[in-house]
């Protein structure tokens, strides 16, 4: 699905990869279970972030600034990738995984919300609902590709932004961002 969220689009922006946003701010997230994901080298380099102390896991490269997955906490399996940052972009990413299914958020699309994007979509959180429930009865939650099982926490080091840190990203984000991107 292609979030347009502003927290996504912060996110983007703190790493100084706005690039891979859409033309709207979006970010086409293919979600995945945690055991299906595995990293075979460079982890070394994998580091977190929080955009608050309660936000997601947000994860990426730090030599490059690549994002390489979105979690909330342990006990929820699901781990949301970025299609943008693979090689190929999205567009290759859609031949494995097939196109986007919907899109959520889109109030805070830069531009016109594309389609479909702005209404609640229940069908879509159905399914993201249906598909974390069938991982955690189905084995699928672990291995987790940042998350120890025991004790549950994080593998990687992680950096909580500060209140500053995260309003200075916010004029970047959303409908009418008033400010351009640096970096
Ligand atoms: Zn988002």
């Amino acid at each position: 699905m292609v979030c347009y969220c502003d927290d996504c689009q912060a996110f983007a922006y703190h790493l100084g990869r706005a690039d891979l946003l859409n033309a709207n701010g979006g970010s086409d997230i293919v979600q995945v279970a945690p055991s299906t994901l595995t990293f075979v080298q460079g982890q070394n380099r994998i580091v977190g972030v929080r955009l608050s102390p309660k936000g997601l896991y947000r994860w990426y490269a730090n030599c490059c600034n690549t994002p390489v997955g979105n979690t909330l906490s342990p006990s929820v399996p699901f781990v949301g990738i970025l299609a943008q940052a693979f090689e190929g972009g999205a567009p290759a990413v859609d031949e494995a995984t097939g196109p986007p299914i919907g899109a959520i958020l889109g109030k805070y699309a830069i531009g016109e919300p594309p389609a479909g994007s702005t209404g609640l979509n229940l069908s879509l959180i159905l399914r993201a609902i249906g598909k974390v429930l069938a991982w955690k009865m189905g084995g699928k939650a672990w291995p987790h590709p940042f998350f120890k099982r025991e004790p549950r926490e994080p593998i990687y080091p992680i950096t909580v932004l500060s209140r500053e840190q995260r309003e200075a990203l916010r004029p970047l984000c959303g409908p009418q961002p008033n400010a351009q991107a640096t970096g």
